[in-house]
């Protein structure tokens, strides 16, 4: 892209988080609300306002229960269910009882009354810092906007599950489980305000292949639905209105990235093994089930971390134990015979129930999460260990906890296996007696103590998004500190060294399945330092194997020996690039 702007043209700068580059009309989503007056009304009006509310919130009903049987049907039934949570803000008796109590004290008009005392709420709830509540907020407006157009008698606002035509969302901001919402068939890309690379948000975006830029500050409130805009998922830049000129030169960027993608197909079916003949194991990340077929279709080796806890959010009530082994063994035996590594639940953060609420915490990240959770949650654990187990029986599948900081939990999670699989034997219920357990590796002090935990676990893998994160004391979903989130940063080099040097003098295996594995830029440093698998979003697996089909493991190592050396992270990301570059350019060519 030239610089300055070609003329008539906005440029906009944000974080990438998901490649790929698209153009069309813009949504802006989440702005528009019906303008709501006062009306004084007489006393022989106000039974009549009651009336139109109670029939508004019936007519909203109706609404809700046909979405949800579309989306049930056309997207299964965890999306359908989504909508469960909006059916409960309308059978909320004290906001009912509230709104019912203004119009007669006020004797304020339905639609006043509904939007004052459902905005009470919504604010009340946005406000905390707790993203479980903040999205209870969203889901309170969602259904006071259908309510408010069924009083106003005006059409209803943008459904994000049913857009009428392609368009790229602009909004302030997306919480997983409105990305999990998204009418993938229309949605061209999506910008926001805030966010950054490691958000759950954006590593859903790159899953579900979508192109996506975060951290734009205050595009939503600067852009207008219908602009015309070109999105770059590569470089972060939003082209508002862009010229014919401007056009051309990404009509080109296209054409490469076509002949780079016959590349990739290419070697999809070939092994991931370096030009000197080392073998380097290559799988993918998934959420949920229906993700097997990425993963094949990917050119994987199986999964190296299967993040359940998407099977438990967005919907009414926890998955049964049959439900989730069902999820379990369906992967496991699509997979078969290449491995699947399910990591147990890994709620809090950024990810939570809709059906358990959490308490609000100040720091939800070095709060009550993973298997901080699970250890306390005995039979939400019990359930999910049980439904490995019986799926372990159909596959290769093992197991890893998340967010292992101490030997303790290992003992404790592992006590509760042996104990699970006593019953299951007392049941006569099969599974792998041999199922292989593992660690994630994602705090400073499991890096520390590796060598206790290794003695327990038969391999590591390491979380670098949350090893990132809390080893820099940088906030992985805050977009003003991202410039701090340095993955190449001399620390987390050395973290990963030791951590595979704890592993391998007890004779385990490493992997790395945090965002680092995805990067093509980063995975000779990872090689270099010696980790045994790298396990990538599903759409980056080709392009990471095209660069390992590139690499010496002669030149990985020199790498990693420089990293080990040098001061300075931006030192360390410019030699992992100019490697880069200089083994695969094809890979970078387009950017
Ligand atoms: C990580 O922390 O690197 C990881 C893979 O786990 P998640 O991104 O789900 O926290
Ligand atoms: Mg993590």
């Amino acid at each position: 892209m030239p610089e300055p702007p070609n003329k008539g043209e906005r440029i906009f700068r944000g974080i990438p988080v998901s490649a790929g580059v698209c153009r069309g009309k813009i949504l802006v989503f989440g702005r528009t609300r019906p303008s709501i007056i006062k009306r004084e009304m007489s006393d022989g009006d106000l039974s009549e306002e009651i009336n139109r509310l109670e029939k508004a919130l019936v007519q909203t009903r109706h609404q809700i229960l046909g979405v949800q049987r579309k989306v049930s049907q056309g997207m299964g039934a965890a999306e359908g269910s989504i909508f469960d949570a909006h059916l409960l803000v309308l059978e909320d008796r004290t906001l009912l009882d509230e709104v019912v109590r203004v119009i007669q004290q006020e004797k304020a008009n339905a639609e006043y009354a509904f939007h004052t005392v459902a905005e009470r709420y919504a604010a009340t709830l946005a406000a905390i810092e707790d993203d479980y509540l903040r999205e209870r907020a969203t889901d309170m407006r969602d259904v006071t906007s259908r309510v408010l157009n069924n009083l106003l008698g005006v059409e209803a606002e943008i459904d994000l599950r049913h857009l009428k035509e392609p368009c790229i969302i602009v909004t302030h901001d997306l919480t997983p489980s409105n990305t999990a919402q998204l009418d993938k068939r229309n949605v061209l890309g999506f910008v926001t305000d805030v966010g950054s690379k490691t958000s759950h948000t954006a590593i859903m975006a790159r899953h579900m292949r979508i192109p996506a830029i975060v951290g734009l500050k205050t595009v939503s409130e600067e852009l207008e639905t219908g602009e015309y805009v070109l999105l770059d998922g590569f470089t972060g830049m939003l082209v508002v209105n862009p010229t014919d000129q401007t056009l051309f030169q990404y009509g080109q960027i296209m054409r490469k990235k076509v002949s780079l993608e016959e590349k990739l197909r290419d070697i999809l079916l070939k092994p991931a093994v370096t030009l000197d003949g080392q073998r380097v194991l290559l799988s993918a990340n998934i959420e949920q089930a229906a993700d097997a077929e990425a993963v094949k279709n990917s050119g994987a080796e199986g999964v190296g971390l299967f993040r359940t806890e998407y099977l438990f959010i967005n919907r009414q009530h926890a998955p049964s134990e049959e439900q989730q082994y069902e999820s379990y063994r369906e992967v496991a035996s699509a997979l078969k015979p290449m491995a699947v590594v399910i990591r147990t639940l890994d709620l809090g953060g950024d990810k939570f129930l809709s059906h358990l609420p959490m308490p609000t915490e100040v720091n939800p990240f070095l709060g009550w999460r993973a298997i901080r959770f699970c250890l306390q949650e005995r039979e939400i654990f019990r359930e999910q260990l049980r439904a490995i187990l019986r799926a372990s029986a159909e596959g290769n599948i093992k197991m890893m906890y998340p967010m292992i900081s101490g030997l303790d939990e290992l003992r404790q999670a592992n006590g509760l296996v042996e104990e699970y699989k006593l019953e299951l034997r007392q049941q006569n219920i099969a599974f792998d007696e041999t199922l292989p357990i593992g660690a994630m590796i994602e705090t400073p002090s499991a890096v520390i103590v590796a060598d206790s935990l290794a003695k327990h676990l038969k391999f590591f893998s390491i979380g670098t998004n949350d090893l990132i994160q809390y080893s820099l004391a940088v906030d992985r979903m805050n977009e003003k500190i991202a410039h701090l989130y340095e993955p190449t940063h001399p620390a987390i080099v050395r973290l990963i060294k030791s951590t595979v040097d704890s592993a391998h003098r007890r004779n385990i295996s490493v992997s790395v399945c945090g965002e680092m594995a995805s990067d093509p830029v980063l995975s000779p440093l990872l090689l270099g330092l010696g980790v045994d698998e790298l396990s990538a979003a599903p759409p980056l697996v080709p392009p990471v194997k095209f660069l390992i089909r590139r690499l010496k493991m002669t030149e990985a190592k020199d790498l990693a020996e420089f990293a080990l050396n040098c001061e300075s992270a931006s030192e360390i990301l410019v030699r992992c690039q100019e490697l880069a570059h200089q083994i695969a350019p094809a890979l970078f060519e387009e950017k």
